[in-house]
């Protein structure tokens, strides 16, 4: 592995604490708007010191959905890799690899050469990161199959790795889950058949909330003893559910979230019974999924107890390419009118997708995403006026069995250019899901872990000795995530790049690097 040593006065080391720590001075300017139309600008500046502990914990993730295909193909491409297990498919041998995962597969800009160029590192190597071949993996799922059965299942990876890997996977069975009907598609029912609510006539149990939040923090205290673990990390990669209702006294405060668990109340979710037991566990919570887990009360919770979380929904495809897209056009100076997304997928994801109220989860987090990038130019997007100022974003989804995993995204941009011209971008995207999804999986975990080990001092208004973790709603975790979890009275940034660059200079402010800036002096004076 790569080592980087980082000679400056941003940056020391301390041996005792085994940490790296590092000096930033954030400057930003403050933007008013005078009654005039002018803007006045004011620069502010506010000096931090921030602390990496570089001790990488052993790591255990409980996935909530292990049976599924993300669940089965992210512990195939773990054991894949852990055990250098090679396959043949129709073109020859394929060694394991973790590509499509920023943390596994891509670089870093460092610095440039003597004579000007850039110099790129791995992403790993820029810091001690946990490798994710050393993931103790288990979880939960609604179904009992063992995940050499899942896999098969899946239909993802090819025959030959499915065989190579089977011993290794029948060793994993999800532990019993809770099922609430109501909330995941009706067609799921037959899955069901691996759940631990149900009372002694066998009947589903949806009442006894308080003792399902019990169970599932019992479930996360064994695996880590049992597995000698220094952290535990929770990821929802289990069915989209339908949104949930927000009712004042019932999930809007920190309070009434855990009354309302206690008194049964219908209208908590199954992903909010495991985000509430994450919170109390003190073990960070990630929704891979659309649905609003995260209501009011969840979010106060976790503010409660400094306990983090991230999610919602993996960006995987279609809405990345989008919010890389949309982004270009905009800044380009093109004027988006609409973008058309059609999806057909043959996935168990997508069979659940095929019931309205969980294909509307899904519709919401993927419309939100070009919003931001909009209402960034007002030249294109007046607030007011006769001119056109929105875009028709149209999504469907359809289940198509034949198709598997191997979903078929269908885009088309049609744009407005100079002088009443149009241009119309058509992209089709095929690829199997699950092998886009899982990698982010590993990415999600791995930066989630790594914030966790990252403190700091405001030097302003604290003592030095006075560590800070970062705020519980990790919104750096953004990069892979389609309708990011803000922190209230902050906007949502969903531009691919921006979101990119905002993680990547922040992991070189913590080594003393410079942000980046591409100036380039170099060359150009
Ligand atoms: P999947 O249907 O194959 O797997 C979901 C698993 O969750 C199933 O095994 C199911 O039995 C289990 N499950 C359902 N309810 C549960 C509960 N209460 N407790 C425990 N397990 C439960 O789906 P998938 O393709 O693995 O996708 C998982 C989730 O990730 C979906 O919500 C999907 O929308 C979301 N997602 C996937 C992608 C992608 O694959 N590209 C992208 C974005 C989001």
């Amino acid at each position: 592995m790569v080592k980087i040593k980082v000679n400056n006065e941003n940056v020391s080391y301390d041996a005792s604490a085994n940490s790296l720590v590092s000096k930033y001075t954030y400057k930003n300017s403050v933007v008013s708007l005078e009654s005039d139309g002018n803007y006045v600008v004011n620069q502010t500046s506010k000096d931090y010191q921030f602390q990496v502990d570089l001790q990488v914990p052993k790591v255990g993730l409980l996935l909530v959905g292990l049976g599924g295909n993300n669940g089965s193909t992210l512990v195939s491409a773990i054991e894949a890799n852990k055990q250098h297990i090679s396959f043949n498919n129709k073109e020859g041998e394929v060694k394991p690899n973790y590509y499509g995962s920023v943390t596994q597969s891509s670089t870093i800009k460092i610095g440039v050469d003597a004579a000007g160029n850039d110099v790129y590192v791995p992403f790993n190597s820029i810091l001690p990161f946990v490798n994710p071949n050393d993931l103790i993996v288990s979880g939960w799922d609604i179904n009992g199959a063992d995940l050499s059965k899942a896999a098969a299942r899946s239909k993802v990876l090819d025959y030959d790795l499915q065989t190579k890997l089977a011993t290794t996977l029948s060793a994993y069975k999800p532990l019993k889950s809770i099922y609430y009907p109501d909330f995941i598609a009706a067609n799921q029912s037959d899955r069901a058949d691996n759940i631990f609510n149900l009372t002694e006539s066998g009947e589903i149990d949806q009442s006894s909330k308080w003792a399902h939040v019990e169970q599932i923090r019992k479930d996360i205290q064994d695996f880590k003893a049992a597995k000698k673990l220094d952290k535990v990390i929770v990821l929802w990669t289990a069915n989209t559910e339908r949104y949930s209702a927000l009712i004042p006294g019932v999930n809007d405060t920190a309070e009434s979230i855990i009354e309302s668990i206690k008194a049964g109340h219908a209208e908590l979710s199954p992903s909010t019974i495991f985000a509430v037991a994450s919170i109390l566990e003190g073990v960070p919570f990630i929704n891979g999924s659309p649905q609003n887990t995260f209501v009011p009360g969840v979010v106060q919770l976790a503010e409660k107890h400094n306990s983090f979380i991230g999610g919602d929904d993996f960006k995987s495809g279609q809405t990345k390419l989008k919010s890389v897209l949309a982004q270009f056009l905009v800044d380009a100076g093109i004027k988006p009118l609409s973008i058309s997304s059609y999806n057909h997928l043959g996935n168990n994801d997508g069979f659940n997708l095929s019931s309205n109220e969980q294909f509307k989860s899904k519709e919401i987090s993927k419309a939100s995403v070009v919003d931001d990038i909009i209402a960034s130019n007002e030249i294109l997007y007046p607030k007011s006026g006769e001119t056109k100022n929105h875009v028709d974003h149209c999504i469907v989804i359809k289940y198509v069995p034949a198709v598997g995993d191997s979903k078929v995204a269908m885009d088309e941009y049609y744009s407005e250019l100079m002088l009443g011209g149009h241009n119309r971008i058509s992209i089709s995207n095929v690829c199997e899901d699950s092998l886009l999804a899982t990698p982010l999986i590993i990415d999600l975990v791995v930066m989630t872990e790594f914030l966790s080990r990252v403190s700091y001092n405001d030097l302003e208004v604290c003592d030095s000795s006075d560590k800070k973790t970062l705020y519980p709603i990790l919104s750096f975790l953004s990069y892979w995530l389609k309708a990011p979890l803000t922190r209230q009275g902050f906007q949502t940034i969903n531009g691919l790049n921006k979101q990119r660059l905002g993680l990547e200079n922040f992991l070189k402010i913590l080594v003393g690097l410079p942000v980046s800036d591409e100036l380039r002096f170099e060359e150009r004076f």
